[in-house]
């Protein structure tokens, strides 16, 4: 059976050292997030992000635009959350109605005040092996990984979607050169493939996997066929599958068929309660080291050693 790796125990442990390492820095992070329209998930989890950051001492400001914003008036609010000194971060929320150009918009957030890691600059950096935020869920998943002491130095890992948000910034961050010279100090050096709807044999390729991450969006799609025995399993999928049972009428399941890997692997992130609360968590780690001038600090040995 494998061991689980808990991504509520560590988001709560990580939360109560970031509002300590506030208090003791003395300052208020503040988070601006911007929400366009209505969509009741989008709203959800604006709403989760806000909490979190009240819940840690920080400043939080809900910002509610209309559906028909024209784009240039998202990006002067945009701007204009740039300029202020008490708002360290400026999170615009995804995805964005269909008349907006969502690129522009993350274009338009000031870089060092881009906690989702989601600017091209932030990106181009990640690429570089600079430093600079770095987006929130692939940030979760590596700190989940060294947390549970799983070095992916050397390791075959996998990495089945290629997303912007999730796939591709994992992969850089995870091949990223470690020690003297490169980035990062713990989460590096791993030999990576990526995979995606086109890629042949699907299963040929994760079955190779030490450590597997299923960042897909198609609910419990891997079953324990496609994992090989010991494997370290990160399911970052989040799928609503309708249950009538539930009072309301779904239940979510990541990309992984939990039961059956679960007796396979040798760990394994759960559905709800793996990577999903270190996305937000991490978007507080990074609005904290905006307002302390520490974005461009080693991210991951500064959350070792100021706040894990
Ligand atoms: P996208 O839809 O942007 O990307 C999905 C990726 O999976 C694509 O690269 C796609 O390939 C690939 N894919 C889809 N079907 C298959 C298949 N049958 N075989 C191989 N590859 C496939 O999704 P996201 O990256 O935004 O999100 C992925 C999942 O993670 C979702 O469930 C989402 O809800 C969840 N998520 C969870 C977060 C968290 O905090 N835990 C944060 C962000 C996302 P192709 O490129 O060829 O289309």
């Amino acid at each position: 059976m494998a061991d689980i790796i808990d991504g509520n125990a560590l988001s709560k442990s990580l939360r109560e050292q970031i509002a300590e390492t506030r208090h003791i820095a003395g300052v208020t992070p503040g988070l601006a997030t911007i929400l366009v329209g209505d969509d009741p998930a989008s709203a959800s989890y604006v709403r989760s992000k806000q909490r979190a950051c009240e819940r840690a001492g920080f400043y939080a400001e809900d910002v509610r635009l209309p559906e028909d914003i024209t784009q240039a008036e998202l990006e002067d609010v945009i701007r204009r959350m740039n300029a202020r000194e008490e708002i360290h971060g400026v999170l615009v929320q995804q995805p964005l109605p269909t008349h907006i150009n969502t690129e522009a918009v993350v274009a338009a957030v000031d870089p060092d005040k881009d906690v989702d890691g989601f600017h091209p600059v932030n990106l181009g950096r990640l690429m570089r092996g600079d430093r600079g935020f770095l987006p929130c869920t692939p940030f979760g998943i590596a700190r989940l990984l060294s947390s549970a002491g799983i070095s992916v130095s050397g390791k075959n890992v996998v990495i089945v979607g290629r997303s912007l948000l999730v796939g591709k910034p994992l992969a850089l961050l995870l091949l990223a050169k470690v020690g003297p010279g490169g980035r990062l100090q713990e989460t590096g050096d791993a030999t990576v493939t990526v995979c995606h709807s086109r890629t042949r044999d699907l299963s040929s390729v994760t079955l190779g996997a030490d450590i597997l991450v299923c960042a897909m969006g198609r609910p419990e799609f891997v079953g324990a066929d496609m994992v090989r025995s010991g494997a370290t399993v990160v399911d970052v999928g989040i799928n609503r599958v309708e249950d009538s049972t539930r009072p309301r009428g779904y239940r979510l399941v990541g990309d992984v068929m939990y039961d059956e890997v679960s007796e396979k692997a040798g760990a394994i992130t759960p559905v709800p309660g793996g990577v999903g609360p270190m996305t937000v968590t991490m978007l507080l780690y990074n609005t904290l080291q905006s307002a302390r001038n520490l974005y461009s600090q080693d991210p991951l040995s500064g959350a070792r050693n100021e706040s894990g």
